[in-house]
């Protein structure tokens, strides 16, 4: 991209440390950076999402979001074991109550794509999280420097030792993995709903309303429903905006991102066979 923007305006600029250049960079060059975005997608899906999520099919479609100005993208996949369907069906089988459903579930989860809704800061002596460590406006952490930017570094760039990838996860979960409310999820509720102020918005992706923004924090996990009734896992939070991800994908991919498990109770031959007949 530097040398591109020399030879097309004569401008010689310095992209990893100027981050406004940067900004200016990925503003005047959409069409190198939509390329560049799937040449990065398709070698995501092939050398990580495959191998280590064990997605055996997928289909996914790209978008842009205005209010974001990202384009991001939008994907179905299966998995070559027909987990976490399998598990799901022996559960129903097993005549599990919700709440082991819901443990079940969680702990193939983590097991699986180290998936979770807790932010990496921990908690102190008392089984307190450590607030101090975490974004305001919930905690008193200071505001990353640029110099610490983590969407600048790659995963091959981070030491491999336990306590750099741990920093590293937290830079980047403060960084992007914290959701805020916007004109692209806040929504007027259709009808009135108890507790909003007169005009307050709802969050279309279930993080509150407006002016009290968040989900509950939680100490287990819990399947339930979304707003178009289709049941979800909620698993352990004690962040309330932190968004459920993947550790593997927050820190390969480098940026928001947000993994929903499909619960069905369904037999998983018929699964497969719908996917034989695609
Ligand atoms: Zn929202």
């Amino acid at each position: 991209m530097e040398q591109y923007i020399l030879q097309t305006t004569g401008q010689e600029v310095n992209l990893a440390e100027d981050s406004n250049a940067r900004f200016e960079a990925v503003q005047e060059n959409t069409h190198v950076v939509v390329k560049y975005f799937d040449l990065h997608t398709h070698s995501y899906h092939e050398k990580v999402l495959k191998p280590v999520f064990g997605v055996c099919n997928y289909w996914y479609g790209y978008e842009s979001a205005k209010s974001l100005g990202q384009i991001h993208w939008h994907q179905l996949s299966w998995r070559e074991d027909r987990q976490p369907h399998q598990l799901l069906d022996e559960a129903h089988q097993d005549g599990c109550e919700d709440d082991e459903y819901a443990a079940r579930l969680s702990e193939w989860a983590n097991e699986n794509f180290a998936m979770t809704s807790m932010l990496p800061a921990g908690s102190d002596e008392e089984g307190e999280p450590r607030t101090d460590l975490w974004p305001p406006p919930e905690g008193t952490a200071h505001p990353i420097s640029d110099d610490r930017d983590p969407l600048v570094k790659m995963l091959m760039d981070i030491a491999v030792s336990q306590d750099a990838i741990l920093e590293d996860r937290l830079l980047l979960v403060t960084w992007v993995g914290l959701h805020s409310g916007s004109d692209y999820c806040l929504r007027t509720p259709h009808h009135p709903q108890q507790g909003l102020q007169p005009r307050e918005r709802v969050c279309r992706m279930e993080f509150g309303s407006e002016f009290r923004p968040g989900k509950k924090v939680r100490i287990g996990p819990e399947t339930m429903e979304d707003h178009n009734g289709a049941p979800r896992l909620e698993m352990a939070r004690d962040h309330p905006r932190m968004v459920q991800h993947s550790q593997y994908e927050m820190q390969s991919w480098r940026a928001n991102g947000n993994i929903s498990l499909i619960l069905s109770s369904s037999c998983p031959d018929i699964q497969a066979l719908m996917i034989l007949l695609r």
